[in-house]
């Protein structure tokens, strides 16, 4: 049973991936989901697959606004996906400014290994989903198969070709296709 569904997961960036990637969205009136994202996630979270968001948020750090105002979005995601049954396990908040070289700032895998210990996940049966080259480098920095979706700056990574991800789809939609088309 090595594949049992518990442990896996699928790592999601939050700007860009989640939710329109509005530039250090401190408040809720930034906050405007991707359309697909709660349907997306309700069929990840169907199959089996732990749901992580890990998000940067240098905001905080650079003082743009508070570590509750992120407290505050997430609360308001969850309040959103809870009404279509999906259910985020757990946030993970780098809120420090780049240059405190930090350890826990995507593209390092930090969260990502931190979840797989506290969780118990096959971090080769887990994907990490999102729109910037460091949330793939986080993924695979940490053995995890990598998305890149084309919404938020998507199509600007896309064009870098910084990361080889292993899928580039449409949408977190397409992502969550894709993830439910592997072999077992
Ligand atoms: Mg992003
Ligand atoms: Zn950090």
């Amino acid at each position: 049973m090595k594949n049992m569904p518990a442990n896996r997961a699928v790592f999601l960036d939050r700007d860009g991936t989640l939710m329109e990637d509005a530039n250090y969205v401190g408040s809720l009136d930034g906050v405007i989901l991707i359309p697909c994202a709660a349907t997306a996630l309700k069929r990840l979270h169907e199959a089996g697959y732990k749901l992580f968001v890990i998000t940067n948020q240098s905001g905080v750090g650079r003082g743009y606004f508070p570590s509750e105002a992120v407290q505050q979005i997430h609360a308001h995601l969850d309040e959103q996906f809870g009404k279509h049954g999906v259910k985020i396990d757990r946030y993970y908040v780098c809120p420090h400014h780049p240059e405190d070289n930090c350890d826990c700032r995507k593209p390092k895998p930090k969260f990502l290994l931190e979840a797989a210990s506290e969780y118990g996940l096959n971090l080769s049966n887990c994907f990490m989903i999102g729109d910037r080259p460091s949330d793939l480098m986080a993924g695979r920095n940490a053995g995890a198969k990598i998305i890149l979706v084309l919404t938020g700056v998507g199509q600007e990574t896309r064009a870098k070709r910084e990361v080889t991800p292993d899928c580039v789809a449409r949408d977190i939609s397409a992502a969550a296709d894709w993830i439910l088309q592997q072999p077992d």
